[in-house]
């Protein structure tokens, strides 16, 4: 087998892990496995009860903020102790899959990839599959998100907060453990500095500065963005939020909040938005990911649609190298080709990510997929407590074939 499920007794924190045992590739299958679990509704949950104690995988012992709520969730279920057990284990293992990753699959395997900021690995949980997205060396840990791709743009501090609520855990990867590479203020000399020990300090220039106003300026952006968020305010006082955020964003351009406000409101305008959203995710996170496939593609729609058609062009290949790792695809052309075909049906979202609890079970709003799709990305995976508000809705997209014809793509 190419990956080994291991224990390492120098690293107990680890518990039971995924160890590569050949050297892969960016878009090589690592493995391909079947559900222990899909789950569409709770009731049909309990059924893999046994399979699931067969698996024995993680579920934390004693008491604990989750296991409480977990409890109290399955305490007038008919047989609470194995509704209890079937729930933590959905919950601590599960990742999501269909359309809006609203359904949770638990995989025997998979389940014990452990999760970094900085993965090598995505998960499609639709086809049960674990893939490169760096390259990988043998006997290297395999490890996979349980953030989604906006998640993993968040700062550190804001990492740990979901990691430990969600997942009970300190995440102890290379991003959460360095400087904090999503909190980018712009040097006078073009690059960014980031924050180190109190200061900023240049990672081009390696001017180091005291940096308390710009933290300052920091602070006061976050909040506004915190207020749009809260979905609290009138529309008037939302957009004066945004802007308030904007003056400091539009200073600091690969800084995260500049990414989130971006990404959750299409602030200032949904093109900008979608090329920022791409730079950061390319200067941060230095892989393929879902959010960069479907971001480039529906900028590659909005260009050829305002008659951008070079731009559309290059968009649309970028987003179809991405493609082209993530579904481990032979070339560009193979995806383009497939785009063609499959003009009707959206990519699935979600699928790095583990998923939030049983309160993503809901219905599904009456929306297009586009608006459903922006409103996943932008929500953090992981118990979404403050409802993000809908972004603006975005003008009707062209159909893919439209923009390849427009681009003058031959289907
Ligand atoms: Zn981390
Ligand atoms: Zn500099």
């Amino acid at each position: 087998m190419a990956v080994a499920v291991v224990s390492d007794a120098e690293q107990p924190h680890l518990g039971k892990f995924l160890r590569a045992s050949k050297a892969f590739q960016p878009g090589d299958l690592l493995l391909r496995e079947e559900p222990l679990l899909r789950l569409r509704r709770w009731q049909d949950a309990l059924a893999a009860a046994n399979a699931l104690r067969k698996a024995q995988l993680f579920v934390p012992e004693g008491e604990s903020p989750s296991m409480r709520r977990l409890q109290q969730a399955t305490a007038s279920e008919a047989d609470p102790e194995t509704a209890l057990f079937v729930r933590s284990v959905v919950h601590f293992n599960s990742f999501g899959a269909g359309p809006s990753g609203r359904e949770q699959v638990v995989f025997p395997t998979l389940a014990r990839a452990n999760h970094s900021c900085l993965p090598n690995c995505l998960v499609d949980a639709d086809l049960g599959t674990l893939r490169a997205v760096r390259p990988i060396t043998i006997g290297e840990e395999v490890t996979v998100s349980y953030l989604d791709d906006a998640g993993l743009l968040m700062d550190v501090k804001s990492r740990q907060k979901e990691l430990q609520e969600r997942y009970e855990f300190r995440c102890q990867c290379r991003r959460c453990t360095s400087v904090d590479d999503t909190r980018r203020f712009s040097c006078t000399c073009g690059g960014d500095q980031l924050p180190e020990r109190g200061r900023l300090r240049c990672q081009q220039c390696e001017r180091s500065s005291e940096g308390s106003e710009l933290f300052e300026a920091e602070e006061k952006a976050a909040k506004s963005l915190e207020a749009a968020r809260s979905g609290d305010l009138e529309e008037e006082d939302e957009g004066h939020e945004l802007m308030k955020c904007h003056r400091f964003t539009s200073k600091h351009p690969h800084h995260q909040l500049t990414f989130a406000l971006a990404n959750e409101f299409a602030f200032p305008d949904p093109e900008a938005s979608q090329q920022a959203v791409l730079t950061i995710l390319d200067l941060v996170l230095q892989m393929p990911c879902q959010l960069a496939l479907e971001t480039g593609r529906d900028l590659a729609r909005r260009l050829a649609k305002n008659g951008k058609e070079e731009p559309a062009r290059k968009a649309l290949q970028q987003a179809a190298a991405v493609a082209m790792v993530l579904d481990g695809k032979s070339s560009i052309e193979e995806v383009l080709a497939e785009w063609g075909e499959t003009r009707q049906r959206p990519v699935a979202v979600s699928k790095t990510s583990k998923t939030g609890d049983m309160e993503s079970l809901v219905p599904e709003e009456e929306t297009n997929w586009l608006q459903r799709q922006r409103k996943a990305a932008a929500k953090p995976t992981v118990k979404a407590k403050k409802s993000t508000p809908p972004a603006p809705a975005p003008a009707s997209p062209a159909q893919p074939a439209e923009v390849l014809a427009k681009v003058g793509m031959a289907l």
